[in-house]
């Protein structure tokens, strides 16, 4: 197996979405090799420059990260450079997060990945035991699938939604009054399976109380 096999199959044994867990592997890593190596690169500097920085969710995870020269040298080139208030309407809307550009050619290129290597039975097989895909990379996975992949793939996730419906409908009955005594079993936090499912919620962003 090659290296980007080898990262979607630990990505189906572990992630919720296997997309979204490698996406946020990829992140970290970027960010990692950002602050280490880019920080004092004057072409990377003009770059987020022109970009307005990080959307919000990738801000948090550079500033989780990053240590404080990298922090500051970050933070005072952006606001040395940023209007407050835009020139233009058009600019208002500029922020380009280089981060999320990464994730999105990232992503694209482990969903065709994806949907090519199911076309194996193996593949299928190791598919067929992880969590599957939220539905925003499972729309983008089926999108560059051929015929055969993505009538099997609308299979197994119909199967896991239904599955996700009826433990859902037994959380909702077991609210009623008349059932409350009723011991719980595997609907537990399944609210929190279709809410990553749905949305492609991260695991490692939620509170493990939810
Ligand atoms: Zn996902
Ligand atoms: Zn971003």
């Amino acid at each position: 197996m090659h290296l980007p096999e080898i990262a979607l199959e630990e990505a189906l044994q572990n992630g919720q979405c296997a997309l979204c867990w490698l996406a946020h592997r990829q992140v970290l890593r970027r960010v990692d090799t950002l602050l280490n190596e880019h920080v004092t690169d004057p072409q990377w500097r003009q770059a987020l420059r022109e970009g307005h920085g990080f959307c919000a969710h990738h801000a948090h995870i550079v500033l989780s990260r990053a240590n404080v020269l990298s922090l500051a040298l970050i933070a005072e080139d952006l606001l040395s450079s940023i209007p407050i208030a835009s020139p233009s309407k058009r600019s208002a809307a500029t922020c380009r997060c280089q981060l999320c550009e990464a994730r999105a050619h990232d992503t694209l290129r482990s969903a065709k990945l994806l949907a090519q290597l199911l076309n194996d039975e193996q593949w299928r097989t190791r598919y067929e035991a992880s969590e599957g895909l939220c539905l925003p990379h499972l729309r983008q996975v089926l999108q560059v699938s051929t015929g055969g992949v993505h009538a099997w793939l609308v299979a197994s996730e119909t199967h896991r939604w239904n599955t996700l419906r009826r433990h859902l409908q037994e959380v909702i009955r077991k609210h009623d009054y008349r059932f409350q005594h009723e011991p719980w079993g595997e609907e537990t936090s399944s609210w929190r399976r279709a809410f990553q499912k749905l949305f492609g919620v991260f695991a490692e962003e939620v509170p493990d109380e939810r």
